[in-house]
Formats: structure tokens, C-alpha cells, sequence
């Protein structure tokens, strides 16, 4: 893990490292429901930019949102990189395969 995130890419692990060292001690005076509701703030803004926004003010709103989720795993403990991998690392959780399989129907 780097000290810092290289000039163009950042692993999950990385950023939420980033994440913790800028904000950790004011995310957890907030705590975890002032928090949630920033990301759910913060949803809404991308739906917006998604609608109606430019390239860039979407790239902001993803990246803000992705920010305040990462803040909410910091707050509760959570290790985005190991939950990605557990439920991810190993394929689709519905079929299990690297291109999912699952019917039309269901949720992947
Ligand atoms: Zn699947």
C-alpha cells in the first residue's frame, strides 16, 4: 500500500486510507446516521448530474459519493477492499461465474 495515491489510478484500499487520514476524526463525531444521510445527499446529486449534468460534474458526484460510502465503512469498520473481494472475488454471488448467468429476473 502506498503512502499516497499514484498521480493516475488508486486502489479501493488506497482510497479509503486517503478517506480515513482526511476525515476520520470529524466522520466519527458525526457518526454513522449524519453520515449516511450526506451519502444519500450526495445519491441524489449524482441522480441529477445523471440526468442532466456534464461529464465532469458527473465524475465529481461519483467521486463524492464513492467518498462518502468509503467514510461510512471507515466509521463502522469495515474493509471495502475485503468485502469487495469476499463478495465479488469469486464471481457473480448469484451464479457464480465471471459473466453472469443469472435470469433476466433477478437482481444481477
Ligand atoms: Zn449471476
Amino acid at each position: 500500500m502506498t503512502a499516497s495515491p499514484p498521480a493516475n489510478q488508486v486502489s479501493l484500499a488506497d482510497f479509503q486510507l486517503l478517506i480515513r487520514r482526511m476525515y476520520h476524526e470529524k466522520d466519527v463525531a458525526r457518526g454513522v446516521e449524519g453520515t449516511f444521510m450526506w451519502l444519500m445527499e450526495e445519491v441524489g446529486e449524482l441522480a441529477t448530474a445523471l440526468r442532466n449534468g456534464s461529464h465532469e460534474e458527473r465524475l465529481g458526484e461519483f467521486a463524492d459519493v464513492l467518498a462518502w460510502l468509503t467514510t461510512i465503512a471507515n466509521v463502522v469498520g469495515v474493509d471495502l477492499s475485503q468485502a469487495v473481494l469476499a463478495k465479488y472475488g469469486a464471481g457473480c454471488p448469484g451464479c457464480g461465474r465471471f459473466v453472469c448467468t443469472c435470469p433476466d429476473a433477478g437482481k444481477p
